[in-house]
């Protein structure tokens, strides 16, 4: 098989977090019910006037600095005129010239290798369609005016592997640096993918675009297929066309959604309704010391201050969420290991069982944590009352006490029970003396269902107190 250079350029479409939309005051909201978020602003309505959002520009300035972009101390809007039902101005604002930033760059941190950003710009979102099965399309106006930016990259990539990973790493940065919820399942982050194929390192073949991919595996498998379509095409002889391409997800394949060459002119120009916006030196550096903590700094800290192994920090930050409240609850209770421990076994069961919800306090789960540490209730109790926690919330000793679940630590009980136990199973003890040493681990079975709230090295040394003296 011949050898090509795939190059894969990214065009990344986030909602910003903000309350509000872009133009207008209706919320920015995922979820809502169909068309409960909508003015005659986000409707498009002839005669009505854009508010500029401010919050937007500390959000796309913020993306700028961490992606080490140039900022453009001066922006404006521009008009991207067509016609579509999603976009019923007729037009979607958006930045042509004026950019809030451009010229950066992005390393990728499995190989280092940098991918240039070429800009981000800021942009309102459209409307939604949706197609039902009697062949009619509703129209969802949620959706329309939300803050969009976008962030497109140089055709960089040279895989779908390093696609795929530049599209997760920066999902985290924005989820991270508190720029968007960057949720690919629920439309606030989506790629559009642009792949070419040439036989040589120094040309780039023609770029077809795939749009509106809106998860890792979908992003990967479009790059998979049209590198496979684009080989075909150039091996038989023919010539790749410049054409947009979109994913069929049930199929699994890429499908022609319309000819480049029949590309309409946007005919761009200066939105006359939003006058420039300039920032000063300063206002670009409060925004840079804003910036949270991104992951790959969370990380740093996590295995060299606190020690956790690599794959329990990796895991806690694979979601903000839990490394928010990992970061709380050491603040309360200072073993970090226990409570990475805890917090990727069964609290993370639970956490995503109650679709990403906490319903108790950072410092009751660092006081369970502490509460096994010190011995006051076994391990396995404390997965029952973390259950509990979930289910009705509360302190944790409360429940232990209320349910039985504080520890026996009077050996005197389990010196008892124990003693009952061997006298009922007379057998045992001469099988255990005469050499089988293996009739402890029954022994030790039947102790432990009557003794559920004591430790079981505890359990363990009293039998063997017992066995080794008789
Ligand atoms: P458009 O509006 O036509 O999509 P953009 O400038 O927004 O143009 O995006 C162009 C995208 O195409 C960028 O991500 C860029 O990296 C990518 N690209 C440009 N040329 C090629 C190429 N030859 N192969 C792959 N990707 C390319
Ligand atoms: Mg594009
Ligand atoms: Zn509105």
């Amino acid at each position: 098989m011949r050898k090509y250079v795939t190059s894969v350029g990214l065009e990344v479409h986030a909602v910003l977090l903000t309350v509000s939309k872009i133009f207008c005051k209706c919320r920015s909201k995922t979820g809502s019910e169909p068309n409960e978020d909508i003015c005659p602003i986000c409707m498009g309505y002839p005669g009505t006037l854009p508010n500029i959002n401010k919050k937007v520009f500390d959000l796309a300035i913020r993306v700028g600095l961490i992606c080490n972009c140039q900022i453009n101390r001066c922006i404006h809007f521009d008009r991207k005129n067509y016609f579509y039902p999603d976009t019923s101005k007729s037009y979607q604002i958006t930045q042509s010239e004026m950019p809030v930033a451009k010229n950066g760059y992005f390393k990728l941190p499995s190989n280092g290798k940098i991918i240039k950003i070429e800009r981000i710009h800021l942009e309102e979102d459209s409307a939604k369609m949706f197609h039902d099965e009697h062949d009619v399309t509703l129209i969802d106006f949620n959706r329309s005016g939300r803050p969009l930016i976008e962030l497109v990259t140089s055709p960089d990539l040279n895989s779908f592997k390093e696609a795929s990973e530049f599209a997760s790493e920066i999902s985290s940065v924005l989820e991270f640096g508190g720029i968007s919820e960057a949720k690919m399942n629920e439309g606030t982050i989506r790629f559009d993918v642009n792949v070419s194929m040439s036989e040589s390192d120094d040309v780039f073949g023609q770029r077809v675009e795939i749009k509106n991919l809106n998860s890792l595996e979908s992003l990967e498998i479009s790059i998979r297929k049209e590198e496979e379509r684009q080989r075909k095409i150039i091996e038989s002889g023919g010539k790749v066309k410049r054409e947009t391409r979109r994913y069929n997800e049930s199929e699994q394949v890429t499908e022609l959604l319309r000819d480049k060459e029949e590309n309409c002119d946007y005919r761009y120009f200066c939105e006359p309704d939003i006058p420039s916006i300039c920032f000063t030196g300063m206002e670009i550096e409060a925004i840079k010391n804003q910036i949270p903590l991104l992951a790959s700094e969370r990380f740093i800290i996590y295995t060299e201050k606190y020690k956790l192994p690599t794959i329990s920090a990796k895991t806690i930050l694979s979601n903000k969420c839990i490394s928010d409240f990992f970061d709380e609850v050491i603040k309360f209770y200072g073993n970090y290991k226990s409570i990475a421990n805890f917090l990727l076994n069964e609290f993370l069961r639970r956490f995503k069982e109650c679709s990403y919800k906490i319903p108790f306090s950072a410092f009751f789960f660092a006081k369970l944590v502490e509460m096994i540490d010190k011995g006051v209730v076994s391990c396995l109790n404390a997965k029952e009352i973390l259950r509990i926690m979930f289910e009705s919330g509360g302190d944790p000793l409360e429940i232990a006490k209320k349910f039985g679940f504080i520890l026996v630590e009077d050996s005197k009980i389990i010196k008892e029970i124990v003693e009952n136990i061997l006298e009922e199973n007379d057998k045992m003890v001469k099988d255990y003396k005469s050499g089988k040493t293996n009739v402890l681990g029954c022994i030790m079975k039947e102790a432990m269902s009557k003794l559920r709230n004591a430790q079981p090295q505890d359990i363990k040394k009293q039998i063997e107190n017992k066995l080794n003296k008789k």
